[in-house]
């Protein structure tokens, strides 16, 4: 069997790295960078945190799991090289080796907190249901947390929940480590403008190869499209319809803003994920800190003129001086952009046979970078089987057919 992933985002190299070394013959092609997509301007904090309905959750959570049995696969060189942490109990994690390395992985969990008004409501309902679904949440008292997080301010008043299992993962080195991964297994590999793909020929409705803008037709049995928000474009190359919240539309809600900090030197560091009804920040490399708020999302979109995007970039980095001000009294604002999510209309993931073309498969997904390696998994094991997977039933491309 000849299969051809379109797309090498997390979710395209998760899936080829575990196509590799299978009986099928597979290509990966990418029309830009490998992981230089959305994958690469993610906040990519890997968690279940208000994943719905249940069954959402439960994928969640498994994603979770198969991060974690990455790193414990690959062992010391999985963490992020500056990736300093300490869990809730002392650390236990235990990073060994040293020397560089380009590891991806932040443990230690997320800390997120909140004063009062809607935000500690919110706050509060989601540890409810969490403990209820058996998830790692607790509250703790607010020196605890600080004794954490010696980086954050966190006021008197708050209430504090920590997530013990939840953790960050640094894009670009796992990709890295994916496509190193696809290619070992014997993947071919393709990128740059000349792997851009501009048609799928189908014959008597059934896939039949990719064509790419520079000429090549790769033949396929299977072609697969992970190209995150231009997934609907590319679907379409073969007569199908995915219908995501369109990325391009003037005040479409797919995009989003972030910033980048870089702080001097000296100071705590900031060493796991925070949120607060204001601000999320993670830890990125070199100290860096990624920078989003939720409710400036609503203020941009792909057209949102560059001088009104600093702007508000300013806003967080204003935000950053409150909540981190160790970090953001010292440090640059390395400048803010707007990104674009995959987004289903009804936020699960896509995952399936598209009806309109035999041997075209769909894996599109918020949430990507916690769901990578578990769709990987289950995506993988129904091509080169053809048994369908019970947890992907409730996220086919069928479920939109009127
Ligand atoms: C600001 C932000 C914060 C986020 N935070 C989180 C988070 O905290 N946790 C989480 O789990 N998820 C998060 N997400 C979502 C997550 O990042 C995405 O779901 C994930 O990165 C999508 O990966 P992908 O591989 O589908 O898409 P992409 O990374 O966009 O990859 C798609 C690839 O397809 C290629 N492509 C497109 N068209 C073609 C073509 N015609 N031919 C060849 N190649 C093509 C592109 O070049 C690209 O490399 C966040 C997203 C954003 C934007």
């Amino acid at each position: 069997m000849r299969i051809v992933v379109i797309g090498a985002g997390v979710i395209g190299t998760a899936l080829a790295a575990r196509l590799g070394g299978g009986a099928a013959q597979v290509w990966l092609l990418d029309g830009g960078e490998p992981g230089a997509g959305t994958t690469a301007s993610s906040m990519a904090w890997i968690n279940a945190h208000s994943k719905a309905p249940r069954h959402y959750h439960e994928l969640a959570v498994s994603g979770m799991r198969a991060h974690a049995a990455l790193v414990h696969e690959t062992g010391p060189r999985a963490y992020a090289e500056d990736g300093a942490f300490g869990g809730m109990h002392g650390g236990a994690h235990g990073r060994a080796g040293g020397g560089s390395r380009a590891g991806w992985y932040r443990p230690g969990g997320a800390l997120r907190w909140a004063s009062g008004g809607p935000g500690l409501d919110l706050l509060h309902r989601t540890v409810a249901r969490l403990q209820d679904w058996g998830y790692a949440a607790e509250w703790i008292p607010v020196p605890r947390a600080r004794e954490l997080e010696p980086a954050v301010r966190i006021d008197d008043g708050a209430q504090v929940a920590y997530f013990r299992d939840e953790a960050a993962v640094d894009p670009r080195p796992l990709v890295a480590h994916l496509l190193a991964t696809a290619r070992a297994g014997g993947v071919h590999v393709r990128t740059g403008d000349a792997a851009r793909v501009v048609g799928i020929d189908t014959a008597g409705g059934r896939v039949r190869g990719v064509r790419c803008a520079g000429g090549e037709t790769v033949p396929a049995d299977v072609a697969v499209c992970c190209a995150g928000w231009r997934t609907p474009a590319v679907a379409a190359l073969a007569g199908a319809h995915v219908p995501l919240v369109p990325g391009d539309a003037p005040g479409s809600e797919a995009p989003t803003l972030l910033a980048h900090l870089e702080p001097a030197a000296g100071g705590p560091p900031l060493t796991r994920m925070v949120l607060t009804p204001r601000l999320h920040a993670r830890p990125l490399a070199g100290g860096r800190v990624y920078l989003e708020a939720l409710d400036l999302n609503d203020e941009v979109d792909q057209h949102t003129p560059a001088d009104r995007v600093a702007a508000l970039a300013r806003e967080l980095l204003a935000r950053a001086h409150h909540m981190l001000p160790a970090v953001a009294d010292t440090a640059r604002l390395a400048g803010g952009r707007v990104c674009t999510r995959p987004m289903p209309p009804d936020d699960n993931s896509i995952v399936g046979w598209n009806a309109e073309a035999e041997g075209l498969y769909t894996v599109v997904t918020h949430s990507g970078m916690t769901l990578s390696l578990r769709l990987g998994e289950l995506v993988a094991g129904e091509l080169l089987t053809g048994r369908e997977a019970p947890e992907l039933a409730p996220y086919r491309p069928s479920r939109f057919v009127r």
